[in-house]
């Protein structure tokens, strides 16, 4: 059988031979904290980590904050400024990933969520023209790869003196960033996302309005992120960092191009098949639906072929329920539960394209016989 083919990039991409090589460089680097030789020197290195990400991202070096995933960044940003705030009100979207949406919800503030239109994208920021203690939008979703307009977001918001919270975890690596021209309060990403390891988060965060910690600790990271910081996996982080931003560039035009292709080729081959990916989106995602079949039975005939894909999100995979940034897109449920995203990455090939077309037509037709669960 041919090698497998990996489309699950938005879950996660595979560690950079850079990340690797800088993880493994620094892996017996003591506390950062210790104020002896060994502790001084774990420091540089962290602090050069720092200064690197800073300055591929435009923000100063005291505002990236280390954490242990995009999640993390994410809890500490929205929780952070609500609790800083003085005000009960959130504003926030129907398409975050959990990481934001379960948190705004648990905070017992007053939510509001924006509207989003038939493409994925928030359509009317009118709320926004209220003071809140935050607002709380995605740059990109995880699911359709719809680009949002957070810079009116940031905006709308910041003319009423509300701090923003922006999830850039599919962003960072993958589009330019730069925080200081955005504008944002904290901005979320991760690691694993663009090539460095599982398991390591940033957070940018501005001096004032700043997010108060959520964790208690020994006040490392501006006591925003207490705990030991990991050495290896900030050098590992800003190493695939670097290689990422610089590839952009040739990046984009690549993999829209191979996105496409595999876009046409689905068209041409399998009838009525809806696609969730419109314009303004991230270059690597096709999301789309085949109504009769369900997504499940689609990902499973395809890894039995040797192709890796997801139905969205991969914190709902396993999990046979409609997605809710499909329904919040007004996608019906029946429709909503045939999703399949391939998301297209570094190590994606124009073969990697081929194979899947080579399979899909007979995928969806297995896949619609079966039929739906109930
Ligand atoms: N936010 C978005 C938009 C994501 O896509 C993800 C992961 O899929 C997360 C947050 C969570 O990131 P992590 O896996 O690092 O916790």
């Amino acid at each position: 059988m041919a090698a497998g083919v990996y489309l699950d990039h938005a879950a996660t991409t595979p560690m950079r031979q850079v990340a690797v090589d800088a993880w493994v460089r620094h892996a017996q680097a003591l506390n950062p904290g210790g104020q002896y030789t060994s502790g001084r020197r774990a420091r540089s290195v962290l602090d050069d980590a720092r200064e690197t990400i800073a300055a591929l991202l435009g923000c100063e070096p005291v505002e990236v904050i280390f954490t242990a995933s995009g999640t993390e960044a994410d809890n500490i940003g929205v929780q952070g400024l609500f609790a800083a705030s003085e005000s009960r009100r959130v504003i926030s979207t129907p398409i975050e990933h959990p990481a934001v949406l379960e948190t705004v919800q648990s905070l017992g503030a007053e939510v509001e969520l924006l509207p989003v239109d038939a493409q994925g994208r928030v359509s009317d920021l009118s709320a926004l023209d209220t003071p809140a203690a935050l607002a709380a939008c995605m740059w990109a979703n995880n699911e359709t790869g719809a680009i949002q307009p957070v810079e009116q977001v940031i905006g709308r918001a910041s003319a009423v003196g509300t701090p923003v919270h922006v999830d850039a975890v599919q962003v960072v690596g993958h589009l330019p960033v730069n925080f200081a021209a955005l504008g944002a309060t904290t901005l979320a990403a991760s690691a694993h996302k663009f090539g460095g390891p599982r398991g390591v988060g940033l957070l940018l965060a501005k001096r004032s309005p700043a997010p108060t910690g959520v964790l208690h600790g020994g006040g490392q990271e501006r006591g925003i992120r207490p705990g030991t910081v990991d050495v290896a996996g900030a050098a590992a982080t800003a190493a695939a960092l670097e290689e990422a931003v610089s590839e952009i560039p040739t990046e984009l035009g690549r993999l829209r191009g191979l996105r496409d292709l595999l876009r046409t080729g689905i068209t041409d081959l399998v009838e009525d098949v809806v696609f969730h990916t419109t314009e303004s989106s991230l270059p690597g995602h096709l999301h789309m639906s085949f109504p009769g079949a369900e997504g499940d039975s689609l990902l499973m005939l395809l890894d039995s072929l040797g192709v890796e894909a997801s139905t969205g999100s991969a914190c709902a995979a396993g999990v046979n329920r409609a997605s809710h940034v499909l329904l919040a897109m007004g996608v019906s449920e029946a429709e909503a539960r045939g999703a399949l995203r391939f998301t297209l990455g570094r190590t994606s090939t124009e073969s990697d394209v081929k194979r899947v077309l080579g399979l899909i037509e007979d995928v969806a037709a297995r896949a619609r016989a079966a039929g739906m669960a109930f």
